[in-house]
């Protein structure tokens, strides 16, 4: 397994020396990490501990912020990426995409694991299924917990920490207090508390254990204990006979043995449409986790035995509604509107809102990105510019904003008869406007505040 994970590209440059041994000490011993070397929480898929969580608490028990440690520890590990810098790098900490599939988590766990000289930090995400589940809506953009979880924590004397099934964005419920997931809300203007230890509301500060929570649907419960299920054969999977028709032959055996072959009959089971069942067993389409989910629930059997396409015995249950339950698959239709209508509807959109982005576009109209850059490509490429001008747009008004009132408290400190130091700026700035400043962006704000004239 070790062998399999990505290590840092700068890890086995001499000229890096991130973790080795204190000077004096005798050359045949241990390397020594640079972390603490937590223990992570977890014994089963439902208590697992994510990989967010993991780093929030390794940056607590150095007294670090996880923006800091990100910037100054994993950023310089990565060696780099095409086109990001190192600020977009570090932003990462706070995204629970570093818990999914894809190379950015592959970056997280190796960066990590060299810190902290561990090797098995990969089973707190979704890594080692990376052969079996598209990154497609895997991983939740926003936070979930569940407050009874973190009563048991506090209860059991240890640190709150968030699990990995939290993160996985088709789960709502917990498998074992049979609650529905809460989140953090949020509320426009405020300033956040830091981001550290989880556990902790972002918005005022208390214990999120104290949350409300209200009861899941038994269909909820069930999906989250299949996720649960297949986290906890997470170690086993590497090395399982998998193949690209794994789902298909799963598919294949299911319409021959209940549905006496018919396709069609077995999409109308499931509830999807007719070609989504084509592309599944044609191996033309990959099944997401939540798709997976709901095909082991309408057969009652392990999400493990659909992807790895076994013949197991079968017990048919049925799907509870669309409006009863919010984990049931979201059908795209958009795909089946006529050309005239499609058309005309995306240059409204683009009329209407001239600096949406392809991703905008896509759910007003109900259809996948891939179909929209498919079907449309040049109003998708337009789409495409348009999106990252906005990016841009936001970065340089973030910074224009920070240097302007950068300038503002340096003229009102010498006005005031003050000494205008780097401290006692970013204290001023704190203290009034909640502003905090990075490293880089109070070099910045030094350099344009002096070097261009004041506005008007
Ligand atoms: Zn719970």
């Amino acid at each position: 397994m070790q062998n399999s994970q990505p290590q840092p590209s700068r890890a086995e440059n001499d000229s890096f020396p991130l973790r080795g041994l204190p000077g004096g000490w005798p050359i045949d011993a241990p390397p020594r990490s640079l972390f603490f070397d937590l223990s992570p929480y977890g014994f089963d898929g439902a208590t697992q501990e994510s990989l967010i969580s993991y780093f929030r608490r390794v940056c607590w028990q150095h007294g670090l912020l996880p923006r800091t440690v990100a910037y100054h520890a994993i950023a310089p590990l990565t060696g780099g990426i095409a086109g990001w810098s190192t600020f977009d790098i570090a932003d990462e900490c706070y995204e629970h995409a570093i818990c999914g599939v894809t190379e950015r988590a592959a970056r997280w766990v190796g960066a990590l694991n060299w810190l902290t000289l561990r090797t098995d930090l990969c089973v707190m995400t979704m890594l080692p299924l990376r052969e079996l589940l598209p990154p497609f809506h895997l991983i939740a953009p926003k936070a979930k917990f569940c407050p009874a979880c973190y009563r048991e924590d506090e209860r059991a004397g240890r640190q709150k920490y968030d699990r990995l099934l939290w993160a996985v964005d088709c789960v709502t419920a917990c498998p074992l207090h049979r609650l529905r997931l809460a989140s953090d809300y949020e509320v426009p203007g405020a300033k956040p508390f830091p981001f550290t230890i989880p556990g902790h509301s972002r918005i005022n500060g208390e214990s999120l254990s104290r949350r409300k929570s209200v009861r899941a649907t038994a269909h909820e419960v069930e999906v989250a204990r299949l996720i649960a299920d297949l986290i906890s054969n997470i170690k086993h999977i590497q090395g399982a006979p998998v193949c690209e028709y794994s789902l298909a032959v799963f598919l294949k055996n299911v319409a021959e043995s209940l549905f006496n072959g018919n396709a069609t009959e077995l999409a109308r089971y499931l509830g999807v449409s007719k070609s989504q069942i084509h592309g599944w067993t044609h191996g033309k389409s990959r099944a997401s986790l939540q798709n997976l989910a709901h095909i082991a629930y309408a057969f009652g059997c392990p999400i493990l035995d659909v992807v790895l396409g076994n013949k197991v015995m079968l017990s048919p249950r049925r799907r509870p509604s669309r409006e009863r339950s919010p984990v049931i698959l979201k059908l795209a239709n958009g795909y089946k509107a006529p050309d005239e209508r499609f058309f005309a509807e995306l240059q409204g959109f683009m009329s209407r809102n001239p600096s949406a982005c392809a991703l905008d576009a896509a759910r007003h109209l109900q259809v996948s990105p891939r179909h929209l850059r498919k079907r449309a490509p040049e109003q998708h490429a337009t789409l495409v510019r348009q999106g990252l001008a906005r990016q841009r747009q936001r970065v340089e008004h973030r910074q224009n904003t920070q240097d302007e009132a950068w300038r503002a408290s340096y003229n009102s400190i010498i006005a005031a008869g003050g000494r205008p130091s780097r401290r006692t700026i970013l204290n001023d700035l704190r203290a009034r406007l909640g502003l905090k400043l990075g490293y880089h962006d109070v070099i910045r704000a030094q350099r344009n505040s002096l070097s261009r004239p004041e506005s008007r």
